[in-house]
């Protein structure tokens, strides 16, 4: 196990209702051994203690490097994207590990020993790439940087199928008015842009990307444990808020031990 004995977790201006301060007050209430920082965005958080003619440098080298990791760059004009890609705008959709490797760039020395862990949570979508399946979208980068994205919670997680239907009928009839009406009636097996509950559908992902750092597991196989990895919004709103939702036995011990590990 690698022992973890801060974590950063960052703000995210633009994914709505997002509250940094209140999430590291979870994650010291599950890991009262570790230091939690709240802080601003991961850019302008690190991009501050430059001068202005490094930060241009670093500046120019981030967006070439963001360029490189941008999906719509990547994409051929035969290139077939599967939902959630289909749906949504690309220009705001990045492969997972060329940006972990751009955020990664600006981590400070001191800050970029196994000790740290930095999460970032941002609105962007997360993409992954394998030959068999193209393109996919993803909730969660797991690593150091880790990323956990707000629009991935909302856009992967797939939506039941009469909400589907219901909501291209209401769009191809122009009834967009009837849009929020139709979120509210599947509030509970659905969760939108701006829901309130974003805050409580993040938790597990955090504790997700802790485990990962500190023991390489992957998500919990139990579907009512908050580290639960969900294909539905569904299941995504049963192990994150539902009534039966809570860590499971194995995750109780591990972040105690996380919580508690001194030495290798
Ligand atoms: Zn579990």
């Amino acid at each position: 196990m690698i022992q973890i004995d801060t974590i950063c977790i960052y703000d995210d201006p633009d994914s709505e209702g997002l509250d940094t301060k209140y999430l590291a007050g979870f994650l010291a209430s599950q890991l009262p051994g570790l230091q939690i920082v709240a802080r601003a965005d991961f850019v302008t958080h690190h991009l501050a203690r430059f001068g202005p003619s490094e930060r241009d440098i670093l500046e120019a080298e981030l967006s070439k490097q963001l360029a490189g990791a941008s999906v719509a760059e990547l994409l051929s004009d035969t290139d077939e994207l599967l939902p959630p890609l289909s749906g949504v705008d690309l220009e705001t959709a990045y492969l997972a590990r060329p940006l972990q490797a751009a955020m990664r760039l600006l981590i400070p020395e001191a800050e970029s020993d196994l000790g740290h862990l930095h999460i970032i949570i941002c609105s962007d979508l997360l993409a992954d790439y394998d030959p068999q399946n193209g393109l996919f979208g993803g909730v969660a980068a797991l690593g150091n940087p880790s990323i956990v994205s707000t629009s991935g919670l909302i856009e992967v997680p797939s939506r039941p199928r009469e909400y589907n239907f219901r909501r291209a009928q209401y769009v191809m009839l122009g009834a967009e008015e009837y849009l929020e009406d139709l979120a509210h009636q599947f509030a509970d097996q659905t969760a939108g842009y701006g829901d309130p509950r974003i805050n409580e559908l993040l938790k597990g992902y955090l504790l997700m990307a802790v485990v990962y750092r500190a023991t390489g597991d992957g998500p919990c196989a139990e579907p009512t444990c908050p580290l639960h990895a969900a294909r539905t919004q569904a299941e995504l709103l049963q192990a994150q808020t539902g009534l039966e939702s809570r860590l499971c036995a194995h995750h109780t011990a591990l972040l105690e031990a996380i919580s508690s590990f001194s030495g290798p």
